[in-house]
């Protein structure tokens, strides 16, 4: 049985003084969740300060972005360690703004997955195609690249150190949200394409998030599809409410 992961991504929202107002009210309202695994990714800033506040509760803390550099002039970059040492359990790689708006590729994000994964940093990897891609259906070739550009040499024992999220560029901030079987077609593609590059117990281990537009009224539709294990959440992660919905989504049979 694979545990929901539900994770907030904040992206550049919230200044430290909002974040620990908004991690505070989450603390309070989803202090009695266990069968959720709940993870709020703040910027940089506010890592340490929602760390603290958070320690001892049923909340993780993850970064959305790092450097694959130990140390060094690399001047504006966070690394591995630094994450680690300032209480993340999770960082985000290869987020969509990312490959987009800082040109990020899959052999980049394939370095800081090898960087972030011996420092016990857990990875959160990002996949998926634009509208563009998918109109040309093409999108199995584009996420067949993407998860095999990013994880090269990653062992099958590393595998289970990551979360894949597969978050369709056209459903991120558009309020357009995959449908459910639209997102179960390609999670479930991701799962074979697992089991064709390490093995069937692997592939079965790893959960696989949706992201893209998730809301707390479309959550348990999708979470009710066999391969959707999470959600990646950008918008309704912002407000303690709606988080608080997303992570106490109601829970129907897998189909
Ligand atoms: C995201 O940023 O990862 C995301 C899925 O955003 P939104 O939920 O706002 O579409």
């Amino acid at each position: 049985m694979r545990k929901p992961i539900i994770a907030g991504n904040w992206k550049m929202n919230k200044t430290v003084a909002e974040a620990l107002e908004l991690v505070k009210d989450l603390r309070f309202k989803l202090e009695n969740v266990s069968d959720v695994e709940i993870v709020v990714c703040p910027p940089f800033l506010a890592v340490q300060s929602v760390y603290q506040f958070l320690k001892g509760s049923n909340i993780k803390v993850g970064a959305q972005n790092c450097y694959f550099e130990k140390k060094g002039a690399f001047t504006g970059e966070v690394s591995p360690a630094m994450l680690k040492e300032a209480g993340c359990s999770f960082v985000i790689l290869g987020h969509s703004e990312r490959r987009q708006y800082f040109k990020e590729s899959d052999e980049f994000i394939n370095k800081k997955i090898k960087a972030v994964l011996p420092e016990g940093l857990l990875a959160i990897v990002c996949v998926g195609e634009t509208l563009e891609e998918r109109e040309k259906n093409i999108w199995k070739e584009v996420i067949k690249t993407q998860v095999t550009g990013g994880l090269k040499g990653i062992t099958k024992e590393e595998v289970s150190k990551l979360v894949i999220a597969y978050e369709p560029v056209w459903a991120i901030g558009t309020g357009k949200v995959a449908s459910k079987e639209q997102a179960q077609e390609v999670h479930k593609f991701i799962r074979d394409l697992f089991v064709k590059l390490y093995d069937k117990n692997t592939a079965e281990a790893l959960r696989i998030q949706y992201g893209g537009s998730v809301k707390p009224d479309n959550i348990s539709l999708l979470m009710s599809e066999p391969d959707i294990d999470g959600a990646l959440v950008g918008g309704a992660a912002l407000e303690a409410e709606s988080f608080m919905k997303l992570v106490k989504f109601e829970k129907k049979a897998k189909q």
